[in-house]
This record gives C-alpha cells, structure tokens and sequence, in this order.
C-alpha cells in the first residue's frame, strides 16, 4: 500500500473568519499546512481519497484551532501572589510550565498570546515548544511586565525589596522605561506588557487613576515599535484604557470602564482590546469570601460594566479578542479556554460567529509569531485544525468539551490526546497561612473553636 499524502477532512467548516459556514465542505492536509479548502462537491480530482487519510464523520466541524488571547503558562495555578512571585523555585515553575502546556494544546488551544511571567519561563517554554522539545501552544510571549508603584504588579509592600520572582520589572524613572523595554527585548519577547492600572485583587476598588502618565505611555509605546514588538496594558480604569490607546498602544487588557474618548483612540490608533471576563467570572461562581483583597461585589460590579462599555465598543468597531487568563488558580489551565466565547455571546450579544472569530483568526492581530499562518482554515496556512462534533455556529458552548472534540490537528498532526497524570503540589507550592481562620478558647466548654 502506498504512504498516505495526508489528511482529507469532511464536514461543515467555519473557516475562522466571519465567512458563513460551508455546509458540506473538505479540507486537504499535506505535511503540516492546509493544501486546498472548499466545497466537497468541488474537490479537484487530483485529491482522491484513496491517496488521503480520509477523515469524514457526520454532523462534524472543522475549524481552527483556538488562539487563547490571553496566558500566562509560567504561573503554575497559583493561588496567590506569595505563592506565583515568592516560593515555588523557578526551576520547578519552568517545569511544571512545560507541564502545563500540553494541557493547553490538549484543550484545542494551538496558539497562545502569554500576557507576562516570571522570570524567563513563557520565552523558554515557546521556545522549547518550537524547537520540538515538548507539546504545546505556539506561544507569543510577553516578558515581565513593566510596572511602576501604582501598577498592579508591584504588590508587596515598600519595606520589602521588589521580589525578582515577580512577574514584572519595577519601573521609577522615564529612563527605566526605556531600559525595561530594551532588556526585555534582548531576552526576546515578542510583546511588552505593562501594568497600566491596579486590580481589586489587589487593592479594593483600585479602579481610579492610570498608573502612568500619557507621556510614559507615548515613550512605552514609541520604544516598543521602534524595536519591532507590539505593546500591551493591564488596564482597567477608564483612564489606564483611554491613555494606552492614545500613546498608540497595540492592545488593552479588561478595559472594562472604557469610555468614549478610549473607544474613540482604540479606533484612531487600530488599537484592539482583550476582554478577559472569565477571570470575573470565575471569581464570582468561585464565591469565596473574599478573593484577593475585593469581595465578589466588586467583580460582579465589574462584570456589569464591562458588559455595557466593551459592547460599546464592539459596536463602534473595536476589534475584541478572546482570552481566558489561564495560570492562575480561579482559571486552571485545559479547562476555561473556550468559556470567553460563551461571554462574548451571552453578555456582549455577539453571534457565536463573531465570538470564534475573536478565539481565531481575529486573535492573530496578537501573534508576532505564526500570525499569518494560524488562524483560519485556508490553503497555505499551518494546519492547526479541530474536527469537534455538532454546529459550534449554534451552540458555542460545544468548544468547552474538548474531551470531545474527534482531532486537534497542530502542524497537519492529530496531537496526543492522552491526558498527563495528575500532579501532586509541592509543600513549597504556598502561601504562609497557619489557619484560615481564628482558634478560639469558649471558656463555656472548655475547647477550641475555629472561626473563619
Ligand atoms: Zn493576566
């Protein structure tokens, strides 16, 4: 029998563009791109099926693979601060980073934008990725975060030396700025990433000020450019949005109190934002007492808003990205991936079209890296590619089953889908908590109590 050329894939396909769905459509996979797409009845004859693995399940999509909007592989499902910035040694986050990121490939992922991290983890592990050493995402990473003492990531308090742990670089002058940029640059991200506002879980209703002036963030911005990078911001605040957009920043993070001036600059200045509302989300189903330092009120509040100011902007034409902000513990990785679609349906009134366009090719305005390669199901493109079962164009929520999902093509191969065996956390994988509560004495009884 002669070898297989490749792949035909049979089914309904959504190419990841707004293009209506092809019904009845095949798709030819030779080596690791897509050699032809369109419709089964048109398939030239040279294809024939006995030269192709042939792939042709009923009522099956085929789609691209996602592109998580927004990652961060290197903070391991951290349950706090102390723990992502302070303890767990950085040769073992870097492993379990690895670790990490074939759960995120198994969950249909196959490219990734990496919105910060600590140390060099998220440029080695795309690295390693890449160069064939471990299964993954193809990640486009962001370094350390720039931050300065109103960011959200200088967390730990001014007695304390900036822990080098932290997923960010501590910024005080206009000269750091460009200094940070040039390091992280030499240390090859492929994105700057800045803490342009604070967050409630670090400080309660830290939605105010911009932590940077609009000429930091010109200077950010203009640097960034001018050594090929594309630039980023953590930006909650009305004014951390507005300001990035106008110092010409590439995309915003949450921008969940945009206002009109921002949308205005966003459009001005083809500046697009990353939503990001499964972190609220999540913490609000988590319901915790508290999470960091906000109740679930003030996430509810958020989430609230965020509704009414990114549908705005979604209307107005501001491109908007899906991501899920997988790494910390509220978002484990392999599992949330595809829930950012759902809201971009439910509370932005998106047609889950629009929504996998933002999880696709709509996604790739982030990816310095493969962006003009993944993304859609087109002739010449990487073969990044999911055969899921039902109509995702129908029920969205189909993308968050991706147990399944019949293949996850990455690079023309159906990836391993064998799940890695659960991992068993460390002791130093912590936070310094003795209780999570008071034990007090009832002198009633005699005994101890614990109070939370
Ligand atoms: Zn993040």
């Amino acid at each position: 029998m002669q070898p297989k050329k490749g792949y035909l894939l049979k089914g309904r396909i959504i190419d990841g563009s707004l293009n209506p769905p092809i019904e009845q459509g095949a798709v030819v996979v030779h080596g690791e791109r897509i050699e032809w797409v369109g419709a089964a009845a048109s398939l030239p004859a040279q294809y024939v099926e006995q030269a192709y693995e042939v792939i042709d399940l009923p009522g099956r999509t085929i789609m691209p693979g996602l592109i998580d909007g927004h990652t961060h592989i290197s903070f391991g499902e951290s349950r706090s601060e102390e723990e992502n910035a302070l303890y767990t040694p950085v040769e073992f986050r870097t492993l379990k980073a690895a670790y990490y990121a074939k759960k995120v490939l198994q969950a249909g992922v196959t490219s990734a934008f990496d919105a910060a991290t600590t140390y060099g983890i998220a440029q080695a592990v795309r690295d390693a990725i890449d160069t064939g050493m471990f299964e993954g995402p193809r990640f486009t990473v962001s370094g350390k975060q720039l931050t300065n003492h109103q960011g959200l990531e200088d967390s730990f308090p001014s007695w304390m030396e900036f822990p080098v742990g932290q997923s960010a670089v501590l910024v005080k002058t206009k000269e750091d700025l460009i200094e940070a940029i040039r390091l992280q640059v030499k240390d090859e991200v492929d994105a700057i990433k800045v803490s342009g506002s604070n967050d409630n879980l670090i400080t309660p209703d830290a939605l105010g000020a911009s932590a940077f002036t609009l000429e930091e963030l010109r200077i950010i911005a203009d640097e960034t450019h001018r050594l090929g990078k594309i630039c980023s911001t953590h930006a909650r605040s009305c004014e951390s949005a507005r300001d990035a957009a106008l110092a010409g920043f590439d995309n915003i993070f949450h921008a969940s109190y945009i206002d009109d001036a921002g949308i205005e600059a966003c459009l001005k200045n083809q500046c697009v934002i990353t939503p990001t509302m499964t972190l609220l989300v999540n913490l609000i189903g988590a319901n915790p007492a508290q999470a960091g330092a906000s109740g679930t009120s003030a996430f509810e509040r958020e989430v609230e808003a965020a509704s009414v100011n990114l549908r705005r902007a979604f209307d107005a034409g501001v491109p908007l990205i899906a991501g899920s902000e997988s790494g910390w513990s509220p978002v484990p990785y392999g599992q949330w991936h595809a829930k950012e679609m759902e809201l971009f349906v439910t509370l932005l009134g998106m047609t889950p079209l629009q929504a996998i366009h933002a999880n696709t090719l709509g996604a790739t305005r982030l990816l310095k890296r493969y962006g003009h390669e993944v993304g859609k199901v087109e002739a010449g493109r990487l073969a990044d590619l999911l055969v899921v079962p039902g109509d995702p164009s129908v029920d969205i929520r189909i993308l968050q089953r991706p147990k399944a999902f019949d293949y996850i093509f990455k690079g023309g191969k159906p990836i391993d889908r064998t799940p890695p065996a659960p991992r068993v956390r460390k002791w130093y994988e912590r936070t310094k908590t003795f209780l999570n509560g008071l034990y007090v004495f009832d002198e009633e009884t005699g005994t101890g109590r614990l109070v939370q």
